[in-house]
């Protein structure tokens, strides 16, 4: 009797621990239950169970993973879960509009729109482009090229949770035209600097590298110009030297073939002249390089295009994460820009309309698809900052088009994470949801290997621990 008492005491004991622990106003983990969860290397797990501690996973695993007493445990039954998204082409010190693109369209527009107060608002409203990748589900940033300060943001952003993680190239190294090249350029920095002698493009990457930029960025191939080869050759040996790694706009398949030989790591656009042969395929996997195409940047340039002409363009944009600057823009694009030649605006729209065009388009998507059978490591980009390619949401597009391209819905949810992880060289603390890692994670309605386009039925953004609803806007 003496005995069963004892063990009642004990048992009671017990059950008032447990219930103190789970009722603690401070719980040392947060556990999520029952939702299905894609972890980012491939695996699904049905009822899962992460436990998070102080803004990293402590165990991911199926429903008999043994939960720990002091515990908040919320349910998320009917739910799925990836981990955070991750945008491997961005650039932050551009709008996505043409006001930070006055080349683009024609020398014109130059005088005609305040370029520098454009450049100006994107450093000193960074936080409106953060919110939108966050609310988006993108929890981290590859910057692929622009302003300097972009290099700094890199330290900045990783310890502010209302910011993706942000891994940044810094200014871009080209052969365009001096002018071009002029246009671009703020009065007192380079963003873009031109390639005319190799101990000048030495010096670019020596001091990049010293600023702290992750790649050197070079803003497409020219063949045929022997002398900008020679010095490029230059800059990728110094890229070398110093342990950085090259990123290169590539379009057509000789280019990204010369690209590869000279090193590059990360290969960007793609290629759409034809389709890609053995030789090619071969070289980017022997050289362990990524490939990052953005098959849906163009649809969106067009649509911008048609802004500037007056058309209404519809935006999805379900959570409204886009920032007012940008909304405004695109409803009264002559508050920005006026006096600009409507009819180079149409040809533009006209030309992506084209049957060329279009093949040029295709071929990108073929050679994707070829490029996934063949086993390349692909990361998503959506190469938001230029014209068209709105922060954050974009994003949704870019997967959408790569699903078409044949790419089935579960291989893209890796694509957008651990290979994101791998192209910002932080796989070891992002990009999957494995123990140690950071907790970012999206939570979403919809099951997205049925269909990658219920990314957008994202509820819930999570940065470093931090889960947030993404349907309002976050209180700071
Ligand atoms: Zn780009």
């Amino acid at each position: 009797m003496k005995t069963i008492n004892l063990l009642f005491l004990i048992l009671l004991l017990m059950v008032f621990i447990g219930c103190r622990n789970s009722e603690s106003n401070n719980p040392d983990y947060t556990v999520y239950q029952g939702a299905t969860l894609f972890d980012g290397t491939g695996k699904k797990i049905e009822n899962s169970i992460i436990i998070i501690k102080e803004g990293r996973i402590e165990t991911v695993g199926d429903e008999n993973t043994a939960i720990p007493d002091n515990a908040e445990i919320i349910d998320v039954a009917g739910k799925y879960i990836t981990p955070g998204l991750i945008d491997a082409h961005v650039h932050l010190s551009a709008t996505g509009l043409f006001d930070t693109r006055p080349g683009m369209i024609k020398e014109k527009l130059v005088d005609s729109l305040n370029y520098l107060a454009a450049k100006a608002w994107t450093k000193n409203n960074i936080e409106k482009y953060y919110e939108a990748y966050l609310r988006t589900g993108v929890t981290a940033v590859y910057d692929n090229g622009g302003s300097p300060w972009t290099i700094t943001l890199q330290e900045s952003a990783e310890t502010n949770l209302n910011a993706p993680h942000v891994a940044a190239a810094g200014p871009l190294i080209t052969p365009a035209p001096e002018r071009f090249v002029k246009s671009i350029n703020p009065p007192v920095e380079k963003e873009m600097v031109r390639l005319t002698s190799d101990s000048l493009g030495q010096k670019v990457v020596q001091y990049n590298t010293y600023l702290g930029s992750t790649g050197i960025k070079i803003w497409r191939m020219s063949l045929d110009d022997s002398e900008f080869m020679a010095n490029l050759k230059a800059v990728a040996e110094e890229v070398q030297n110093v342990g950085n790694k090259m990123i290169v706009h590539v379009s057509t398949l000789e280019e990204a073939k010369a690209a590869l030989e000279l090193g590059a790591k990360l290969l960007v656009h793609g290629v759409n002249d034809k389709i890609v042969d053995s030789e090619f395929v071969e070289l980017i996997k022997n050289k362990n390089a990524l490939y990052t195409p953005t098959t849906g940047s163009s649809d969106l340039w067009r649509l911008a295009m048609m802004a500037l002409l007056g058309e209404k363009v519809e935006i999805n944009d379900l959570n409204k994460v886009v920032d007012e600057r940008t909304l405004r823009f695109l409803n009264n694009p002559e508050e920005y820009i006026s006096d600009f030649d409507t009819l180079t605006v149409q040809e533009y729209i006209d030309f992506s309309l084209s049957k060329e065009y279009r093949k040029s388009d295709s071929l990108e998507l073929a050679n994707l698809k070829k490029l996934w059978e063949a086993g390349v490591t692909i990361t998503v980009g959506t190469d938001a900052g230029i014209p068209g390619s709105l922060h954050g949401i974009s994003y949704y597009n870019e997967l959408e088009e790569m699903q078409k391209a044949g790419i089935p819905p579960a291989k893209l949810i890796i694509m957008a994470t651990r290979n994101g992880a791998m192209a910002m060289e932080r796989l070891d603390d992002i990009g999957t949801l494995e123990k140690g890692k950071m907790a970012d994670l999206i939570i979403l309605e919809k099951d997205p290997s049925e269909d990658i386009s219920h990314m957008r039925s994202i509820t819930h953004v999570m940065r470093g621990g931090l889960l947030r609803p993404v349907n309002e806007k976050f209180d700071k």
